[in-house]
């Protein structure tokens, strides 16, 4: 797809217009600017008109009658657990999902965490064993590691894409390094080429956590089918929603078969309890509400990305706000979040907290997402001190692994990240999407007046 390139080309096209437009102060790039001078004058933080008055954006999670009917009939059924029938809500959205990523099977799970957990246990890691992952994810990407009483080991990250770096995971390889999990963060690719090759070369299991990542594309692959297993959530705030939920998918049939035997406490599908593992189990409610939903799921990722596309055209040539990096091979993102790096340099030096009020003044909600990495919670002290870790790992290595937790690069994206919740904003129309766009340039225009005031 070459919907960004495309946007590219509508900018230049339109730049060029307002650049032979005399009003258009000289600064002042984007096009829809033009004869409307929206951003000049007084900030709205400072008395002066906001860009957006008494509107609201789509409201998140999304539901319609089709989810109703399905919750309805799902109670009217008497089927509310999985194991009570084969075609019941839960089997049905397994192979539906399935479909819908591209791999042969899924096994659904209570939650992404759940999910997981899962993997990892199936995969036989546990005890003494070592996981790569990233320090800028959500706790359950981790919880997961740890409830197999495996360590997680943090890599940095590309500060410019916010995900994982492929040469510091390398780094971070020890001889009880089983497996990376890449976390697809805001539902766009991991550089899956380089992390495909490292797990190659150095013999490990690829657990992709896409939690945040439903229908984004890498090299025409949907994510979550690179690696050895992938994992999603449907968590209230995520872009295919049921309150609490979660998915494994995959293509190889006995370790699918594995995954569904530890999710469901350990026993298989023939009955015969044979493994260690928690009940995990999605129940039929939850699939129930999937499933009334799965119809417009396409149209609104469709959505989601052409709306972020505008976004980017717009903010292109502001240069205090740089959205992510993409790599090559993105065909689409999820677009879980919008997110973008805040460049106070550009901004006179404003800190992100006052830019992020002004924005606010304007009508627009930004966030500064995840406050700190995981490497600066308290839990990595629990683990190092703790008795089970001690006996597993060693004191030698537990020291290490303490001075080694360190990730400068996601210290920096925490300080300057600003962002949308994408699933429900990113659902607006084109007219939202300016709205956006002219609050963020309006504060770029006259960050003077921030300085000053
Ligand atoms: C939401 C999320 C999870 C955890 O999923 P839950 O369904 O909340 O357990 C894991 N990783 C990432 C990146 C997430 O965003």
């Amino acid at each position: 797809m070459n919907s960004n390139e495309l946007n590219r080309r509508q900018f230049l096209t339109t730049a060029a217009i307002a650049a032979t437009t005399a009003a258009v102060p000289t600064t002042v790039l984007p096009a829809h600017s033009a004869g409307k001078a929206r951003w000049t004058g007084k900030l709205a933080l400072l008395g002066g008109e906001p860009i957006r008055k008494g509107k609201s954006w789509p409201s998140w999670p999304y539901w319609d009658d089709k989810v109703l009917e399905a919750v309805i009939k799902t109670t009217k059924s008497g089927i509310w657990c999985r194991i009570q029938s084969a075609s019941g809500t839960v089997p049905t959205f397994e192979k539906e999902f399935a479909a819908l990523i591209g791999a042969k099977y899924c096994v659904a799970t209570g939650s992404g965490t759940q999910a997981l957990h899962t993997c990892v246990e199936a995969l036989g890691i546990g005890a003494g064993d070592e996981v790569i992952t990233s320090p800028y994810t959500d706790p359950g990407t981790i919880a997961s590691i740890l409830s197999a009483r495996a360590l997680p080991v943090l890599a940095d990250l590309d500060p410019e894409s916010y995900q994982l770096d492929p040469a510091d995971v390398e780094r971070r390889i020890t001889e009880n390094t089983r497996a990376i999990m890449p976390v697809h963060m805001m539902g766009q690719p991991v550089n899956m080429d380089a992390i495909m090759a490292i797990a190659r070369k150095h013999n490990l299991f690829v657990i992709e956590d896409a939690a945040q990542a439903h229908l984004a594309e890498y090299n025409g692959k949907k994510l979550g089918t690179i690696g050895t297993l992938g994992c999603f959530s449907f968590q209230s705030s995520k872009t295919i929603a049921c309150g609490e939920g979660g998915a494994i998918v995959g293509d190889d049939e006995a370790l699918m078969d594995r995954c569904y035997t530890v999710h469901n406490h350990g026993t298989n599908r023939r009955g015969r309890t044979e493994v260690i593992g928690p009940k995990y189990r999605m129940n039929e409610f939850e699939a129930a509400v999937l499933l009334g939903q799965m119809s417009g799921v396409l149209e609104r990722f469709q959505r989601r990305n052409e709306n972020a596309a505008h976004l980017t055209s717009r903010l292109k040539g502001c240069p205090g706000i740089v959205p992510q990096k993409l790599y090559p091979g993105t065909a689409s993102g999820s677009f879980y979040l919008y997110a973008m790096s805040y460049r106070k340099e550009h901004f006179g030096g404003v800190d992100r907290s006052r830019f992020l009020k002004a924005v606010e003044a304007e009508g627009v909600s930004l966030s500064p997402y995840i406050e700190r990495g995981l490497h600066r919670e308290p839990w990595v002290d629990f683990v190092v001190e703790s008795k089970v870790y001690q006996k597993m790992f060693g004191e030698k290595r537990l020291k290490q692994y303490r001075e080694e937790m360190q990730c400068p690069n996601c210290d920096r994206v925490c300080q300057e990240m600003v962002m949308i919740w994408a699933s429900g904003p990113l659902l607006g129309t084109k007219e939202d999407m300016d709205d956006i766009a002219d609050a963020i340039l309006k504060v770029y225009e006259n960050r003077d007046q921030l300085r000053a005031a």
